[in-house]
């Protein structure tokens, strides 16, 4: 077989991701020409490979609860929708707030459920019936969502991939971009080691290496790459059947079952656990003091989690925005350029409708736009952060 390589497209993804490929699969729907994808490495080896895969069916933050409304039914209907599968496993998300974060979880319930998900408040007595194992000491109120669960990120990112490649994307792995081709103050494609490419649009989704691309065409993003460990725990028999996924806001945690008697278990306490690092330096690994402070908040909760099997985990990069935002859009004064980053510990539940009103708002959807325009790339001048900061949405992965 000879392998071609084209030298101009009408629209180059940078990022082999669960973004890019989910941008990639949803804009080869609407029929845009010929789509580039370009991976430097393989696919899904950046933080997508890394990722817990959680799809929580429930966000406190605002601006974020139409992103996972829209995602929400894509997990469980992959297999119909892409021919292949990405391990979708419906556990159950059990949501704990104590009496500081009570009205925002009862606020985030009723807009998950004007979004048609089904998101239900439990009182003390419905929790304990569910999910008997469970000590609540502290906790005023809880949420249920029955949908929730987690997916598999490498089979989510290769299902998009093989579909994207079915409607005729070329994906090319082991190829870098080295910059962003600007010219006569637009972009117009990449420079590569092995050659340019050009293309009137250029989506850049290249994970926590966004910032540095994007500083080849002089913008400047507030991306922040940091490292998130996760810990791995085999239960013991005796503790029974999986428990549901467990967001844990009054000690700051979540923890999910996974495949094989494994919990996985981290941080949503922004102070903990979300290290600024520079891009290159790696996640690093899981430090004992981080393992300490996980699993006695997880043990308080499931104290019969107390017998288990310490597997230690991984780490991977994030990368954070100001506001725990992503950045979805385009730069009105850079014509050319689209980007799709930062995505704040939560990029790989909302993938599928990042795919989807991005590609949308590019081949001229103005609802899609008006959908992202809460996410635009200029929303980090000062006037901006502080109108967000005044809806009064407080920052980190829960808030
Ligand atoms: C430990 C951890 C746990 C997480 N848990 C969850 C969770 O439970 N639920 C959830 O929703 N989200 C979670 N996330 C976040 C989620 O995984 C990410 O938001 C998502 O995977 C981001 O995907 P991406 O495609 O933007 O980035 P990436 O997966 O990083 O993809 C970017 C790709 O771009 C490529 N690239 C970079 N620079 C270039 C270049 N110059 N040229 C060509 N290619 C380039 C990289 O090689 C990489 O493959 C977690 C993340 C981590 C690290």
């Amino acid at each position: 077989m000879v392998c071609t390589m084209s030298d101009t497209a009408d629209v180059i993804i940078v990022g082999g991701g669960v973004i890019g490929v989910s941008i990639a699969y949803h804009l080869a729907r609407r029929q845009v020409g010929h789509i580039v994808l370009l991976e430097r490495d393989s696919l899904g080896c950046g933080s997508t490979g890394r990722s817990v895969a959680s799809i929580d069916g429930l966000t406190l933050q605002p601006r974020a609860a139409a992103l996972f409304a829209r995602s929400a039914s894509f997990f469980a209907h992959c297999d119909d929708l892409l021919g292949a599968p990405c391990g979708f496993v419906q556990t159950g998300s059990i949501v704990l707030a104590g009496p500081k974060q009570e009205e925002r979880l009862g606020a985030a319930v009723s807009r998950m459920q004007a979004a048609g998900l089904d998101v239900q408040s439990l009182n003390p007595d419905e929790l304990a019936a569910l999910e008997p194992r469970m000590v609540l000491n502290g906790v005023a109120s809880t949420s249920f969502t029955p949908g929730a669960g987690y997916a598999d990120p490498v089979l989510t990112t290769q299902a998009l991939a093989g579909a994207a490649r079915r409607l005729g994307v070329e994906i090319q792995q082991g190829r870098m971009v080295t910059g962003l081709r600007c010219e006569r103050d637009r972009v117009s494609g990449v420079e590569t080691a092995v050659g340019p490419i050009s293309a009137p649009i250029t989506i850049v989704a290249s994970g926590p290496w966004s910032g540095e691309l994007l500083q080849t065409a002089g913008i400047k993003l507030p991306l922040q790459p940091v490292r998130h460990p996760v810990v791995c725990l085999r239960r013991l028999p005796a503790f029974g059947p999986a428990h549901h996924s467990l967001l844990d806001l009054t000690t700051g945690i979540y923890g999910r079952a996974e495949t094989g008697g494994l919990t996985l278990l981290g941080s949503i306490n922004p102070d903990v656990g979300y290290d600024p690092i520079k891009v290159n330096d790696g996640a690093g690994y899981v430090h004992d003091d981080y393992i300490f402070w996980t699993m006695a908040r997880l043990v308080q909760r499931f104290p019969m989690l107390k017998s288990s099997e310490l597997l230690k985990g991984w780490a991977g990069i994030m990368t954070i925005t100001p506001d725990w935002q992503p950045v979805i859009g385009r730069w009105p004064n850079m014509p050319g350029l689209y980007c799709a980053a930062g995505f704040s510990g939560q990029g790989f539940q909302i993938s599928p409708a990042v795919g989807d009103l991005l590609s949308g708002s590019i081949t001229g959807s103005t609802l899609a736009s008006e959908f992202l325009a809460s996410f635009a790339p200029t929303r980090f001048d000062a006037k901006q952060l502080l109108r967000i900061n005044q809806e009064g949405e407080m920052y980190g992965l829960l808030g």
